[in-house]
């Protein structure tokens, strides 16, 4: 895997596409600056190299061409803070202002082009605006893992302008390690904890570990669809009817394929979609007409975190309930304690995948497991089996 380690930078301007994303309060303040930190490696690599930096992203969803809101020239002084070095704004990515600032870019200096999707042709993959885009640099770096599942102009077309100037930054570098050392050399037992709201979302990966891992534990709003396709009562539980067949197919291929997968035996039940509602503890198949499950209960709890203090890989992707609320975190939160009981006794765990990630972040754990990725849809992708537009680009 070539990365900017393989090289030198010395008189390159490098055209890095990095995952500037970053949340903004109403004031435009940066309310997260964990993606922008992420990538200050791999450009001081650069400038300390003897090169120069044109940074790309995209921020939001704009919709309808340019918007203040959605503009980067909000985290250009961020951006100068953590990297120590001045940057320069093209206020437009395409056009006269980012040709002339990367024409007359020196060594050690920065410019950000301003947000990539302001042009309908970025999220299009439309060869003429990356040509366009890859006039302004020598070299290509690709360092923004959360767009990797995508095939847009700068993430993954650009690359074509670059033979044999191309490489991964050290973000893109280290997720595709984490995820390949899950996936292509898991230490045995491999746990994958599935959870989240809907398996819809998640059958494909669910489908594509019956053939990685030893137990695959199924935890969260999508536990339900399941405890309904085998006959149980769920009463207002999230359920997916339409799924249950499904459902029973991978109970099924699950047996014949050797994989243990758990389902909650318990809930924590409510009968308000509320913090301050009404609780109870209920077995999965035995919820009361007027309740709902928003939480794996104290008994699957405990069977969950054994399977996993006895695992030697973990992946981890998707809550165990509504771990928003504090009445129902307590499963996500065990599972959470566990993992970094797990990663502490010499396993090894990955987190991956928006809602986790946060998860292990409200519970104040996240350097205590082995990586917690940054790229939600990404990593699902990656996990689903499919190649990643992004990574297949450089190695092409
Ligand atoms: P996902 O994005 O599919 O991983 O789902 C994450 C969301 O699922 C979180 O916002 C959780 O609050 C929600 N969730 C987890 N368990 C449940 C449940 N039992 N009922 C309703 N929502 C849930």
């Amino acid at each position: 895997m070539l990365t900017v380690d393989n090289f030198n930078f010395k008189d390159e301007k490098v055209l890095i596409r990095v995952d500037f994303n970053v949340p903004l309060d109403s004031n435009f303040n940066i309310t997260d600056d964990s993606r922008i930190t992420a990538a200050i490696p791999t450009i001081k690599k650069i400038l300390n190299d003897g090169g120069s930096c044109i940074l790309m992203s995209h921020l939001g969803r704009p919709k309808e061409g340019p918007a203040d809101k959605y503009s980067l020239k909000h985290i250009v002084s961020r951006i100068e803070q953590l990297s120590g070095s001045k940057v320069l704004f093209a206020d437009d990515c395409i056009g006269a202002t980012a040709t002339e600032l990367s024409a007359n870019l020196q060594a050690g200096e920065i410019v950000l082009l301003e947000n990539l999707r302001f042009y309908q042709n970025e999220e299009k993959g439309d060869v003429e605006f990356a040509e366009k885009l890859s006039k302004y640099g020598s070299f290509y770096v690709n360092d923004a893992f959360g767009t990797a599942h995508r095939a847009h102009a700068s993430t993954a077309v650009i690359a074509q302008f670059f033979s044999g100037k191309k490489c991964f930054g050290y973000v893109m570098a280290n997720e595709i390690a984490n995820a390949e050392k899950v996936v292509k050399h898991p230490e045995r037992p491999f746990t994958a904890i599935v959870g989240g709201a809907k398996v819809s979302d998640k059958l494909l990966i669910i489908e594509n570990l019956m053939d990685i891992a030893d137990n695959i534990i199924i935890g969260g709003g999508m536990a339900y669809t399941f405890a309904k396709a085998q006959g149980g009562k769920i009463g207002k539980s999230l359920c997916e009817d339409d799924r249950m067949p499904l459902a029973l197919e991978l109970i099924e291929k699950a047996k014949s394929k050797g994989v243990n997968l758990y389902l909650p035996a318990d809930s924590v039940v409510a009968d308000n979609f509320a913090n301050d509602a009404n609780t109870n503890v209920s077995e999965n198949n035995q919820i009361a007409d007027n309740y709902m499950g928003l939480d794996i209960g104290p008994v699957a709890s405990k069977l969950f975190c054994e399977v996993i203090s006895n695992s030697k890989t973990v992946l981890w992707n998707g809550p165990m309930g509504v771990f928003e609320m504090s009445s129902f975190e307590a499963g996500t939160k065990a599972v959470a304690l566990a993992l970094a009981e797990q990663t502490k006794n010499g396993g090894f765990s990955l987190i991956g995948g928006g809602d986790s990630a946060a998860a292990i972040h409200k519970f104040h754990l996240a350097n205590q497991v082995s990586y917690v990725s940054t790229g939600g849809g990404a990593l699902l992708e990656y996990f689903e089996g499919k190649e990643l537009p992004g990574v297949k680009a450089i190695l092409d």
